[in-house]
């Protein structure tokens, strides 16, 4: 079975469709990256694979839950919830707990949702850490982190729920310009492992180089899709030649 499968997804604004019913299915161990303009709802479909948006139609599949939009969602809560703790979701903006330690914010997870100890928790805590290159920060504050560390700390955080798709939102556009590469290469570890991911993203090299698969977006559609090193090689569709053209 697929790791993710997307079907007819359906995702308004407002009245306004921002997905026009996306069919998506990602395999365990794929990594996929889903490139494409600004607003063409990229982080909107990204959201809804584990429920962050809920959507207007269409379902969404992580593992063997299936979440049914054409169902109320209050009845589907404890399904929601569960599929969210196979979901790993690394966001743009790090969202670190600021008054809580690195060791507390990575630990909390699988203390309070998992049910963990808190001394299992801490171990597996550090080697995470030690994973994403910060080993001895666990007791750190999230402000005395740079927005790289920060990031692999969010990543770290992510992994301590032992995820069974990590899903990355723009990982890396918050950064400076020189801790760009140091989040990436936390990324590409993980892609190396064949852990299976989703990550939107404007690296576009960071995307050819790592992904099995990219995915163009425009206007809320997939209009192209295909290995990510054909896709950027050699594009077919105008509008994704158009998109590319700008980052050659
Ligand atoms: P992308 O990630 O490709 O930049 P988004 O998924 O963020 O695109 O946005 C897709 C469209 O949905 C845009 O037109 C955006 O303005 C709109 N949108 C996204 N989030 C919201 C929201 N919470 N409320 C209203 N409109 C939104």
């Amino acid at each position: 079975m697929s790791a993710i499968e997307v079907k007819q997804l359906l995702k308004k604004f407002h009245g306004q469709p921002v997905l026009h019913g996306i069919d998506l299915e990602v395999e365990q161990g794929e990594v996929v990256a889903i490139i494409g303009p600004s607003g063409s709802g990229k982080t909107t479909l990204l959201r809804s694979i584990n429920l962050l948006e809920q959507p207007d139609g269409g379902t969404v599949r992580v593992g063997d839950i299936t979440i049914d939009a054409a169902r109320s969602f209050s009845q589907q809560k404890a399904q929601i919830r569960e599929l969210r703790q196979h979901v790993g979701f690394v966001f743009q903006s790090f969202n670190l707990f600021p008054h809580r330690t690195v060791l507390e914010n990575i630990i909390e997870g699988p203390v309070i949702v998992k049910g963990e100890s808190r001394e299992e928790a801490s171990a597996l805590a550090r080697e995470l850490l030690a994973k994403v290159g910060l080993s001895g920060r666990d007791t750190s504050y999230p402000k005395r982190l740079s927005g790289g560390q920060q990031q692999r700390v969010a990543i770290a955080r992510a992994l301590a729920m032992r995820p069974d798709v990590i899903l990355f939102d723009e990982p890396t556009s918050a950064l400076d310009p020189e801790l760009v590469g140091e989040v990436l290469n936390a990324i590409r570890q993980l892609a190396q492992e064949r852990r299976t991911m989703v990550i939107v993203t404007h690296e576009m090299s960071f995307a050819r180089d790592v992904a099995d698969r990219a995915i163009f977006m425009d206007e809320g559609r997939i209009v192209e899709q295909g290995p990510a090193k054909a896709l950027f090689a050699n594009p077919q569709h105008p509008r994704t030649q158009q998109f590319l053209e700008k980052f050659l």
